[in-house]
């Protein structure tokens, strides 16, 4: 039951939205489509509009502006968002993350055996 009131922190927003960005980036195909790249980089540019913590969203405009989101492929797109958190955390006074261990860090949801198929970006919308 939904009994949970606890307001959400800025941290726990943050957290959340990570999750969410090196996930896609996880799931991202090695060959994505115009439209693909496209999402990437739109949905990239509106967090640097309607990120809901407004001063995250000025400070992340300022990175993007410096380093562009690279969405040609699921490699270039998790190094790039490994690299932004990073800048992020180094203006917080966190710990870099190491770039290398991306992959293990966050890996492509596992959807199950049966139907592994239906986790992979790749395969959505190329009408096999
Ligand atoms: P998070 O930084 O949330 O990281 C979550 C987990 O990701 C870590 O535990 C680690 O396992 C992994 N991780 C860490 N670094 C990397 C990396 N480089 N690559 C891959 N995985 C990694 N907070 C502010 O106070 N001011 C801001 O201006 C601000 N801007 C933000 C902008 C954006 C776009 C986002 C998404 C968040 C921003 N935040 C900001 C929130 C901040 O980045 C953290 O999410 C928050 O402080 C919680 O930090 P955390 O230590 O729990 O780990």
């Amino acid at each position: 039951s939904y009994q949970d009131t606890t307001n959400t922190s800025r941290e726990d927003l943050g957290r959340s939205t990570w999750t969410l960005l090196h996930m896609l980036a996880a799931q991202f195909p090695d060959n994505p489509s115009r439209q693909q790249r496209r999402d990437a980089r739109q949905l990239i540019d509106c967090l640097t509009r309607i990120y809901p913590c407004s001063e995250c969203a000025r400070h992340f405009k300022e990175i993007v502006r410096r380093d562009p989101p690279m969405v040609n492929s699921g490699k270039d797109l998790r190094q790039w968002m490994c690299r932004v958190h990073n800048t992020v955390n180094r203006s917080l006074n966190k710990p870099v993350f190491n770039c290398d261990l991306v992959e293990a860090r966050w890996s492509p949801l596992d959807c199950g055996d049966e139907n592994a198929s239906s986790c992979d970006m790749g395969n959505w919308g190329m009408g096999k």
